[in-house]
């Protein structure tokens, strides 16, 4: 089935917020199987939502629309998707008597147009909204389905998750199972080259490809008479994508995040680590202590900024310092040496690099980061070419980071190169 999502809201048009929720019901009707062909954006304004919520009507299934259902004068959608549907609006008593309870009990006075909330399009389902007063709506209509919601994410997530996500569920035979596969240390055009067959030739199940901040995450879901048929579908296709990934995939778990995938290594192999940052400031640090359980393994975390404190804390020359400058493949070598050395840790991983938007050079430009890690004494170091703002070289490289980790840990185990087969 196909689905259209319209974000209803002249702050959205004006850049005044960030449309967050056109974002997340995009990744949800994914995830439920659902074609997503187009999203609107549009303002406050009856006439021009009317015209959008008709052109949807004429090319989706299913629309969602979020925003304007609150009290106000400028808040059009339930009155529009009326209008458009041919209904009238009725005074809905539970909805009246529910918000006249949600202000009784918050000893807040009501104004007259709440009730307006109260008002709903002949022959709808009114979905509850516990989170607030608009309650949502949803209007079948000759096999189309429109679905309204309010606009502040803390109700419409939760309004989403209890109520549509089940309807709409319901409107497909069967059920919909996915795995997601999750990629790190191979670039997002790379990944998606490599699946492009698979990705052209799709039906059931259906590939999807989600570039995170130095991840990749392949989203694959089939639709099913019940779970284990859907699970026999979706197998081979995972199994494919293990052997065109191998090791490049760190788990095929929802729950499990890079770092995660990286203590997990740490603690199966009882390896302690250590860090050392310069550009980062502590952020690869803070990733891995998100971990519960990380204690077991992690030692020291030190953020060597300024030349002097390389040299100071962690014994780096001088003269390298001077000589290779501090964002070198050497120093980042040395960095993971001391760390290693003075934290008396298996592990350690040294990052330094240019974050930017200063301090770069024709020879040495923003984005460029060193990233060194040393098991037991075997130290691989890697060259990056990050871009994007200050933060984004930052967790670029924190990521980076976690990817190197996980394969110099595989790399001292199996002494092959890492993607490779043996
Ligand atoms: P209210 O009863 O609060 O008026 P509403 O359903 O009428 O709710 P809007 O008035 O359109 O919704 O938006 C209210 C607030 O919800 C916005 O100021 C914004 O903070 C948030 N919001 C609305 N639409 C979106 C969106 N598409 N993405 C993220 N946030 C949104
Ligand atoms: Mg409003």
């Amino acid at each position: 089935m196909i689905v259209e999502i319209i974000s209803v809201g002249t702050e959205i048009l004006l850049g005044n917020i960030v449309n967050t929720n056109a974002a997340y019901l995009a990744e949800k009707c994914a995830a439920l199987g659902l074609s997503c062909y187009y999203q609107d954006v549009v303002g406050d304004n009856e006439e021009r939502l009317l015209g959008v919520i008709k052109m949807a009507l004429s090319r989706a299934d299913i629309l969602l629309l979020s925003g304007g259902l609150g009290p106000t004068q400028d808040d059009l959608t339930k009155e529009a998707a009326a209008k458009a549907l041919g209904r009238n609006l009725y005074l809905h008593e539970p909805s009246k008597e529910m918000i006249a309870s949600f202000f009784q009990k918050r000893g807040l006075e009501i104004t007259e147009n709440n009730w307006k909330q109260a008002m709903m399009p002949e022959g709808c389902i009114v979905v509850d909204n516990p989170n607030g007063t608009a309650p949502g709506v949803i209007i079948e209509d000759n096999g189309k389905h429109v679905v309204l919601m309010p606009g502040p994410p803390n109700e419409m997530i939760p309004m989403f998750e209890n109520a549509i996500m089940p309807y709409l569920n319901e409107l497909q035979p069967g059920i919909i199972y996915s795995q997601t596969v999750k990629i790190c240390g191979v670039g997002e055009s790379k990944a998606e080259s490599m699946v492009e067959d698979l990705i052209n030739a799709q039906d059931n199940p259906t590939i999807a490809t989600y570039a995170k901040t130095g991840e990749v995450h392949l989203r694959v879901t089939a639709r099913a008479e019940d779970e284990k048929e859907a699970k026999k579908l979706v197998k081979p296709v995972v199994k494919e994508l293990k052997g065109r990934f191998g090791n490049n995939i760190y788990t095929t778990q929802e729950d499990v995040t890079l770092e995660k995938a990286v203590v997990d290594l740490l603690l199966a192999n009882h390896l302690t680590v250590s860090t050392v940052e310069s550009c980062t400031g502590g952020m690869l640090a803070a990733r891995l202590i998100n971990v519960s359980g990380v204690s077991e393994v992690f030692k020291t975390g030190y953020i060597t900024y300024s030349n002097k404190s390389k040299h100071k804390i962690l014994g780096i020359k001088k003269a390298l310092l001077e000589k290779k400058g501090a964002v070198s493949p050497e120093v980042a070598k040395e960095m993971a040496k001391g760390a290693a050395l003075f934290a008396k840790a298996d592990v350690a991983i040294g990052i330094t690099g240019i974050a930017g938007p200063e301090g770069g050079s024709e020879e040495k430009p923003v984005g460029l980061v060193y990233i060194a890690c040393s098991v037991r004494g075997r130290v691989d170091v890697k060259e990056y070419h990050f871009s994007g703002n200050r933060m984004k070289v930052r967790e670029s490289s924190v990521s980076a980071a976690l990817s190197l980790m996980r394969e110099s840990i595989l790399a001292y185990y199996s002494e092959v190169t890492f993607g490779e087969k043996k």
